[in-house]
């Protein structure tokens, strides 16, 4: 088959020739129908030695089954050819405590999807683990179901966070988590839902997905423009810039009490100011991927057309064209999620 394959830092991919994926027990084989290209996989190829040579990466993808290995059984029976499916990039063990209770991506004998361990989704075929995989909605096309990944990961931040009904929230960072945790939190009762972001599409995007006040934050103060809007200082604040500096510049501006949620994954030491987190009594809190249900509620909600993530993909491309669009993504640009389509 064809993939895109990782060579070196500083080096764009190479679309080669490697052998097709082959399911073992408990595993299917997907036809990659879309790919979402991923924040992490740019970052990651930035650390020399983090992703091996010659690694296929692509950790947000769907498609159709085309082999399923012995036993390979979904939700509601064996897994046939031809089912449309996303799946959660890792295979976990499937029987320790994190793998009965849902938190797959939490298995310690988990192998991940996109980075080294098994092929991911830059590719025509891959790799799924069957209790990781689940069944796209009929109105949900397949390369579209590459968007129930990131759509995921915002909503366990939502859930990590505990926001309450009726909380006026604080996005910093209008990338695809910052978006993905602004879709979940106005489906969840969140009253005013603030988005800082200094471009300005991306301020556009997070209005056309919930968001009540936008904030260019190279215009204006963020907590006088937060306080103007909702008459108070943020009881909730979500991180997701991964910048250092952006967590102590909530806590500054954080109501007594307050709650941030870090999602942005700075990569870089980020100092904190604990004199701040302790006169106002502020809680910090981080999260990872996802837990099953996180998968299940997102699939619900997608097939009841309660949630439309379908603004956030701007571009959608072939597997040719994507070791360029993945190095243009490095600088600036007016892309927010791009689609590979093998
Ligand atoms: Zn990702
Ligand atoms: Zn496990």
């Amino acid at each position: 088959m064809r993939a895109a394959c990782f060579l070196e830092s500083g080096k764009p991919m190479e679309v080669c020739d490697v052998p097709d994926p082959a399911p073992g027990p408990g595993e299917v084989v997907l036809a990659i129908k879309g790919c979402g290209i991923c924040g992490s996989d740019l970052h990651v190829t930035e650390l020399g030695g983090a992703v091996p040579h010659g690694a296929v990466m692509g950790h947000e993808f769907a498609g159709e089954i085309v082999a399923v290995g012995k036993g390979a059984t979904g939700p509601d029976g064996p897994w046939r050819e031809g089912d449309r499916v996303c799946t959660m990039p890792g295979i976990s063990c499937g029987a320790c405590e994190r793998c009965v209770t849902g938190d797959v991506m939490g298995c310690a004998k988990l192998r991940m999807t996109g980075f080294g361990d098994i092929g991911g989704g830059y590719a025509e075929y891959a790799i799924a683990g069957d209790r990781m995989t689940f069944r796209l909605p009929g109105n949900v096309a397949s390369a579209d179901g590459a968007m129930v990944e990131p759509l995921a990961v915002g909503l366990h931040a939502v859930d990590v966070a505990r926001l309450r009904t009726g909380e006026d929230v604080l996005v910093a960072g209008a990338g695809p988590v910052g978006l993905a945790i602004v879709i979940w939190a106005r489906l969840l009762g969140a009253r005013e839902i603030v988005v800082s972001d200094p471009a300005p599409h991306r301020r556009d995007l997070a209005a056309r997905l919930g968001a009540t006040v936008l904030v260019d934050p190279g215009a204006e103060e963020l907590g006088p423009a937060f306080e103007r809007a909702t008459g108070r200082a943020p009881s909730l604040s979500f991180e997701c810039v991964g910048r250092p500096g952006v967590v102590s510049d909530l806590s500054l501006l954080s109501a007594r009490g307050g709650r941030i949620l870090s999602a942005g994954m700075c990569m870089a030491p980020d100092p904190i100011l604990p004199l701040v987190f302790g006169t106002k009594e502020l809680s910090i809190s981080f999260c990872s991927y996802y837990r099953t249900g996180d998968y299940r509620l997102t699939l619900d909600m997608l097939e009841a057309e309660r949630i439309d993530p379908l603004p956030m993909v701007t571009d959608r491309i072939a597997l040719d064209a994507l070791p360029a669009a993945f190095e243009a993504l490095r600088q600036p640009t007016s892309e927010c999620k791009v689609i590979v389509q093998p």
